[in-house]
């Protein structure tokens, strides 16, 4: 959970700002309605705030005061006015802030709010800033830390490139062209020889009446473009779309291999992934168990408490599941209550038990739903010979599972 500071004094935009705020869930909004009331929370409570939003027209500080004070305190701030000018645009940038933002209507409130959780999920993000003049560099650096990215550097594309090479989590690369030993051109081909644009976004630096340099940029695989100099709104807007490409990908990328009720894979990547594993076993000394499981009397639980009390033994199941499956090993929901696993390496001794604890433990799981406790047990299946391919081990686990069922569910069943 994350503090927020909101300093403003009118009730009626403070309620809705501090609404807005407690609705994202991993927010604690916390308000000042003077800047007298902020500075007593602030000397209180130093280093509890991640951000502050402010209204930088209180009654008792009617000049921006409040900024001063908040950003004294190395508080990233996003501010709200009333009204707007160039003179008041200057001054807030000149103190650092986040963003101003025009108080219009209830979707700025979401907008303002919104950036505080992007500014949440810039401290994992990775940029490296690449400029011969350490002058240049440092600036853009300094301006990447406003808005909490973690930041690398490098003069010139070759320590670019070695940079890249320790810092495999870098998801953007600012460079500028000219710089000696590997220009920004052959540094964007070099990166784009390794890493898509998907992977990895390029922004080129180019400055201002050489229109050519950014078409050059572009046609090597630079994502986009910044003209220098540049207004400080146009860097952070071209930042953060280029950073939410990327993040909108990886989204995509990670729904298509989940369930998505349960988080675990889907049955599409458990198979992708351990038919690989089966190609690789054959031909080494790797030993694969299948299991296949599937909860008792499951439609019982839909039929008794309906389908959300369904949904929830499923995600209960579920987690209870992932922390068991270690790191080679793989887990899917395959079907409505089918679970499946790939166990790598394990003996069979070691597999059994595995199983058996996993029984053991769905009998022993107390679900809360409403006013009941729900309870299930769970019927497993074994295959431990490797045979033709993953599809044909899951067919025989398939069968043992049967088996269990057939004689009494609650059990494992292993095919010799
Ligand atoms: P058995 O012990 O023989 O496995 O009996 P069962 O009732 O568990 O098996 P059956 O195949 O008859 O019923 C499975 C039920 O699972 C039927 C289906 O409506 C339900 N189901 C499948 N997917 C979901 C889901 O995502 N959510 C919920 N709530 N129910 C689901
Ligand atoms: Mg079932
Ligand atoms: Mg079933």
């Amino acid at each position: 959970m994350v503090k927020i500071l909101i300093v403003e004094d009118s009730r009626s935009q403070s309620g809705m700002i501090v609404n807005e705020v407690r609705s994202r869930g991993n927010l604690i909004p916390v308000l000042a309605e003077s800047f007298s009331q902020a500075k007593e929370l602030l000397e209180a409570n130093p280093e509890t705030f991640f951000a502050a939003l402010l209204d930088i027209n209180l009654p008792d500080a009617p000049h921006g005061e409040i900024v001063d004070l908040v950003m004294e305190h190395g508080i990233a701030s996003i501010v709200f006015t009333g009204e707007f000018s160039d003179e008041l645009r200057e001054r807030m940038l000149a103190k650092r802030v986040v963003d101003y933002v025009i108080k219009e209507n209830a979707s700025s409130i979401v907008h303002v709010v919104s950036q505080v959780e992007r500014l949440i999920r810039n401290q994992g993000i990775k940029v490296l800033v690449v400029d011969d003049s350490r002058s240049a560099r440092k600036m853009i650096v300094a301006m990447l830390k406003i808005h909490k990215f973690q930041t690398v550097e490098a003069e010139n594309g070759v320590m670019a490139m070695e940079v890249l090479a320790q810092n495999p989590d870098v998801l953007l690369v600012i460079t500028d062209y000219n710089m000696p030993h590997m220009d920004g051109f052959e540094l964007t081909r070099k990166i784009r020889r390794l890493y898509t644009k998907n992977q990895i976004a390029i922004i080129g630096l180019s400055s201002h009446g050489n229109n050519l340099l950014s078409a050059r940029f572009l046609k090597r695989g630079a994502n986009d473009f910044i003209t220098k100099p540049c207004l400080t709104e146009e860097f952070f807007v071209r930042v953060t779309q280029n950073i939410e490409i990327i993040e909108y990908i990886h989204a995509l990328k990670d729904a298509a291999i989940k369930d998505f009720l349960t988080g675990l894979p889907n049955r599409r990547h458990f198979m992708d992934v351990g038919e690989k594993w089966h190609a690789h076993a054959v031909n080494a000394t790797i030993t694969l168990i299948a299991g296949t499981m599937d909860i008792d009397f499951f439609k019982k639980v839909n039929d008794t408490y309906g389908h959300e009390a369904g949904d929830t033994v499923l995600k209960k199941v579920s987690a209870l599941i992932k922390p068991l499956v270690d790191g080679t090993d793989l887990v899917a929901r395959v079907g409505g209550e089918e679970f499946s696993v790939l166990l790598v390496n394990k003996s069979s001794e070691t597999a059994y038990a595995w199983f058996e604890q996993l029984r053991t433990r769905i009998q022993a799981m107390e679900i809360p739903y409403n006013d009941h406790v729900l309870r299930v047990t769970i019927s497993i299946g074994v295959c431990q010979t490797p045979g033709e391919s993953l599809a044909e081990m899951l067919d025989i686990a398939d069968k043992r599972l049967y088996d269990a069922k057939r004689s009494g569910r609650n059990r494992v069943s292993v095919a010799n």
